[in-house]
């Protein structure tokens, strides 16, 4: 399932992208009329009323990403395809594993890498993926979300 978010929507689109779900954002300078166009084909995840109106959209109601992320999950009956799925928070590439890059600080330990086909960054398990994976958890236990296992997030 393709899903697309409006601008006020940024935090969940990195969140949806990580837990392995292609989803594009719209900046907030894009016309509502641009926003209807370039988002068929997927479901618009929005803040704005009228934007909801179209077809194929979720009002998202809640401010903070627990909330935003129970209320899609819910509302789609989405499963995460989390970890194999994931994708960069950044621009929604896809992620391929790699070796170590030469760009990564000798400090980190981790010996699981990957880079985004599409901007190039390289993400590792760091600190970044133990908070998202507790997140992740937390989110299961209350309203059914897969759980989560690994992830590369740390962000060069
Ligand atoms: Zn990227």
């Amino acid at each position: 399932m393709k899903l697309a978010c409006d601008a006020m929507l940024g935090k969940l689109a990195r969140w949806l992208r990580i837990l392995g779900f292609d989803t594009i954002l719209f900046d907030s300078k894009t016309p509502d009329a641009m926003v209807t166009k370039k988002s068929k084909g997927r479901i618009l995840l929005t803040r704005d009323k009228r934007l909801a109106r179209q077809p194929k959209a979720v009002y998202v109601l809640s401010h903070d990403i627990e909330g935003q992320l129970q209320e899609v999950f819910g509302a789609l009956k989405l499963k995460s395809g989390f970890p194999r799925g994931t994708r960069c928070p950044l621009c929604n590439g896809k992620l391929t594993r790699t070796a170590r890059p030469i760009s990564i600080p000798e400090r980190v330990r981790s010996c699981l890498f990957w880079r985004c086909q599409k901007c190039g960054h390289a993400y590792w398990r760091g600190s970044h993926w133990v908070k998202i994976t507790r997140t992740a958890e937390q989110l299961h236990a209350k309203k059914g979300i897969p759980k989560c296992t690994a992830t590369p997030i740390q962000q060069v």
